[in-house]
């Protein structure tokens, strides 16, 4: 049976699949940092993890904790000392890489965490694995999993019960391979993602495929798109691939046609400026934004709020209700003006 593992209140193994991005500020830089998570709040990201690269970032982590509203998850490489610094700090959990540490810097983070009752997160990369797991397997899926594993079972030999599990690669193709072999495996929640997947289109692509492909498998239980972005856009495109795969109803979504011939006005820019307005809308609501008054309203049907463009008026239609003809000038403040009162 699955365990369900809580990250400060957040549950992962039960519920909704939560949302998670990683700060690219320094810790340390506390305004920033804070400014940066407070932005991904918005955006509707469950938990967040710093970078915790020395002991100032360490000592910030409490000054973070006390401004912003989610888990703060601290990233931890080498140091047993920063784990516990950062522990003592408030974090409400640790990322650690298999390899990273040595057998007696693992057990004294095994010590901390069972102390603190904090969950910690194996995160095995193609690029970190454990030296046995590859020496074993080579470079590949099945070593990623397996260095995942070695170092969960040293975890849970120290008496580490909590853990979450990732074994991501840059690879679209390694990565789910290694993540349904390791769902066969653990009962543990986990962390799904892509590494290194780039920026752009495809960045968003590679996470996409990778994470939704995982996802309609019903694999993962919490999902981070690594981005070379703002990590703002890791949230929303997370939350985008959930709903995509038909996980997640509650935050207001934007359809809008292709466009072709037909459109006269400026569809795409108001799908654009639409879609900006309802990142992080959290209600259950569809949106259409379509390309003409003649086929717009009946192919969004299911919408419950949409306007059709044209020329000279436009049709703006709520569900269950006869479209209202407006002039084209002044029809999209009309708009905004209607989805400001659906939205709250
Ligand atoms: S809604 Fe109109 S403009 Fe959009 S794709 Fe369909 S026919 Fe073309």
């Amino acid at each position: 049976m699955k365990r369900v593992v809580s990250v400060g209140g957040v549950r992962l193994g039960e519920g909704r699949i939560k949302v998670q991005s990683m700060t690219t500020e320094k810790t340390s830089g506390v305004e920033k940092c804070v400014a940066q998570i407070l932005r991904l709040e918005e955006a509707g990201c469950d938990l967040v993890r710093v970078a915790v690269l020395d002991e100032e970032d360490a000592r910030a982590l409490s000054l973070v904790k006390e401004r912003v509203h989610i888990p703060v998850i601290a990233d931890i490489h080498f140091s047993a000392r920063l784990a516990e610094l950062a522990v003592e700090a408030g974090a409400d959990k640790l990322r650690i890489n298999p390899g990273n540490l040595r057998a007696s810097d693992l057990r004294r983070v095994a010590d901390c965490v069972r102390r603190h009752h904090i969950p910690v997160r194996v995160g095995a990369n193609l690029g970190s694995l454990e030296r046995g797991a590859e020496a074993r397997y080579g470079r590949g899926a099945e070593a990623l999993v397996a260095s995942a594993l070695e170092e969960a079972a040293a975890l849970e030999k120290l008496g580490v019960e909590d853990l979450v599990l990732s074994v991501k690669a840059s690879s679209v193709p390694v990565t789910a391979e290694a993540y349904a072999l390791l769902a066969e495996k653990t009962e543990h929640p986990l962390h799904v993602g892509v590494t290194e997947a780039g920026g752009g289109l495809m960045g968003i692509v590679k996470g996409s495929v990778g994470i939704g492909a995982l996802l309609l498998r019903g694999i993962g239980d919490t999902v981070r798109v690594s981005l070379s972005e703002d990590p703002v856009l890791e949230v929303t495109a997370a939350h985008a691939i959930l709903r995509a795969c038909g996980l997640e109803r509650e935050f207001a979504e934007v359809i809008s046609c292709p466009t072709c011939g037909r459109c006269e006005y400026d569809c795409m820019g108001l799908a654009r400026r639409v879609q900006e307005r309802v990142i992080g809308v959290k209600k259950p609501l569809k949106i259409a934004v379509m390309g003409c008054v003649v086929n717009g309203p009946g192919e969004a049907k299911d919408a419950d709020l949409g306007i059709a463009g044209g020329r000279e008026f436009c049709l703006i239609f709520e569900r269950g209700k006869e479209p209202q003809r407006v002039p084209s000038e002044g029809a999209e403040a009309a708009f905004f003006a209607w989805l400001e009162e659906w939205i709250g």
